[in-house]
């Protein structure tokens, strides 16, 4: 072993003892938040969320203490609509390489991705977030932005002109006109029963607007340029240009590299869960696990075989040392009997050993 193998050994050892300490700070919250939820009132808990409970089959005893699973978008889509969702997002990226963010005139979002039209904004946040995490997006650059309110954050408004001076929002538009003959004067003097005609040679063609300006009847001021002030639609609130919130809308990127990563990944997966299959497990995709901590765990897939239970899982864009020591934790926590890993990764020497110690079957995307 020479000096830089060491060196190297030992950064990862350092890198290892932060994790584990975060996990285990991680799990301390976790089981003490689960406590202070116990005492408290009872979840409300979906059919589908009871279904992911029935899959830990071997944990029955910590399942009848806490029948939810702590889920903070209880409300939200399933993770398997979610991830069905990210699968839709990727395959329109591939199409179109970008997701364009349109304005949605009168709604209170005030803008949204044509690909995931119907889903609301929370949920297209968790799919965007969830692809950005594990490296498959980017937010590329910002499309527009809307004004929204600053009290509720709504896009529905009502937008005022208002007096620079004192406020009122009783102020008037003045124009003044110019014809063909060089003649220029206030709306009025060219206003007659038969419409716009010149006061000054009597022509009504080619009559234009030469200059605008308001004028406060409560005040007598006068401007180029009133204020605009807006009034929410959904809250009430009064805001002006000064208060108001801008909401950024940006365009999602993915690269060529990014989404060839996703489809090598995603195709040892199929595969994987095809074997499991022909194996006679069952299988469920994607699998959320309760373990005795109370944490859910998050896998691809789980296959369940009486009391054995396997799970599938992919890593993108983490290191794959920080994804072991995770499904490691996992592992004892859920009981598994397998883990397996697909990474497009290349894992080194050491990795191979350290996934092997615990229960972790690493397969290479191709
Ligand atoms: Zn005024
Ligand atoms: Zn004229
Ligand atoms: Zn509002």
């Amino acid at each position: 072993m020479s000096l830089t193998d060491i060196i190297q050994l030992l950064q990862r050892l350092e890198v290892l003892i932060i994790i584990a300490a975060a996990i285990v700070v991680v799990l301390t919250i976790a089981v003490a938040l689960r406590k202070r939820r116990g005492n408290g009132k009872r979840l409300s808990v979906s059919e589908k969320e009871l279904d992911s409970i029935k899959v830990v089959s071997g944990l029955e005893e910590a399942v009848k203490e806490e029948p939810a699973p702590p889920e903070e978008h209880a409300e939200g889509l399933s993770d398997e609509e979610i991830s069905k969702l990210e699968t839709r997002v990727i395959e329109s990226l591939m199409i179109r390489g970008a997701l364009r963010p349109l304005p949605i005139p009168g709604s209170k979002e005030g803008g949204h991705y044509p690909e995931l039209a119907g889903v609301s904004e929370k949920d297209a946040q968790r799919v965007i977030r969830g692809l950005i995490e594990k490296g498959l997006v980017i937010e590329a650059e910002r499309e527009f932005s809307a004004v929204a309110c600053p009290i509720c954050g709504s896009c529905i408004q009502v937008a005022f002109i208002s007096c620079k001076n004192c406020g009122s929002f009783r102020i008037e538009e003045m124009r003044y006109y110019r014809h063909i003959c060089g003649y220029i004067g206030p709306e009025s003097s060219f206003k007659t029963k038969l419409g716009l005609i010149c006061p000054n040679c009597g022509g009504t063609e080619n009559i234009e607007t030469y200059h605008k300006k308001y004028r406060c009847p409560d005040c007598g001021a006068e401007f180029e340029e009133p204020n605009i002030a807006f009034r929410c639609g959904s809250c009430g609130s009064l805001y002006d240009e000064q208060t108001m919130e801008i909401k950024p809308f940006k365009r999602i990127e993915s690269s060529r590299e990014m989404l060839a990563e996703y489809e090598k990944v995603s195709s040892a997966i199929n595969k994987q869960i095809e074997l499991l299959k022909q194996m006679g497990y069952d299988i469920e995709r994607p699998a959320s696990l309760v373990g005795e901590s109370g944490v859910v765990h998050k896998f691809d897939a789980a296959a369940k075989r009486g009391d054995e239970i396997i799970a599938v899982v992919s890593s993108f864009g983490e290191p794959l040392t920080q994804v072991l020591v995770r499904l490691g934790v996992a592992r004892s926590d859920l009981k598994l009997s397998r883990i397996i890993l697909v990474t497009s990764d290349r894992p080194t020497t050491t990795e191979r050993k350290f996934a092997r110690s615990l229960g972790i079957e690493i397969v290479e995307a191709t």
